[in-house]
């Protein structure tokens, strides 16, 4: 089912740190799933359920067409790289907004899959700053905020 996006750099459900989800029962399962569509029919790279009105910690991220969508419940960045780079970032929270954002070039992240499963992921590049894209908003923090 396509969720409708909350948008608006000032919006409060924005604004705030999503909670650690505990369970995961059929709902969360179901949300995944469902951010996951929206993420994919609204062409973006990533999507975080505080997005869609759930303030729940579950990113989805896809930066790359031909990859599958990853889902990741309670993501933890565990290591950053030193080296960091500049890239124009946009959200779709924040539609006709672009600003350069200074990421790490390279993470490790931990997290749950779908299954419940923990897992651990070093990404680099592209994968890397969505993923460091999303956990922001897990904290209620915007691309707007981090202008480099
Ligand atoms: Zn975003």
């Amino acid at each position: 089912m396509l969720l409708p996006i909350q948008t608006g750099q000032d919006n409060p459900i924005l604004r705030q740190k999503s909670k650690e989800v505990k369970e995961i029962t059929a709902e969360i399962k179901r949300l995944a799933l469902d951010m996951t569509e929206t993420m994919e029919v609204k062409d973006g790279l990533g999507l975080a359920a505080p997005q869609v009105s759930q303030l729940l910690r579950i990113i989805v991220v896809k930066p790359e067409p031909e990859q599958k969508s990853l889902i990741l419940i309670n993501p933890e960045i565990k290591k950053i790289s030193r080296k960091k780079d500049v890239m124009v970032e946009g959200c779709l929270s924040l539609p006709n907004v672009e600003v350069p954002v200074e990421r790490a070039v390279k993470i490790t992240v931990q997290a749950l899959d779908f299954n419940g499963q923990k897992i651990k992921i070093k990404a680099k590049g592209l994968l890397a700053r969505v993923i460091q894209h999303e956990v922001d908003h897990l904290e209620g923090i915007l691309i707007v905020d981090k202008r480099a």
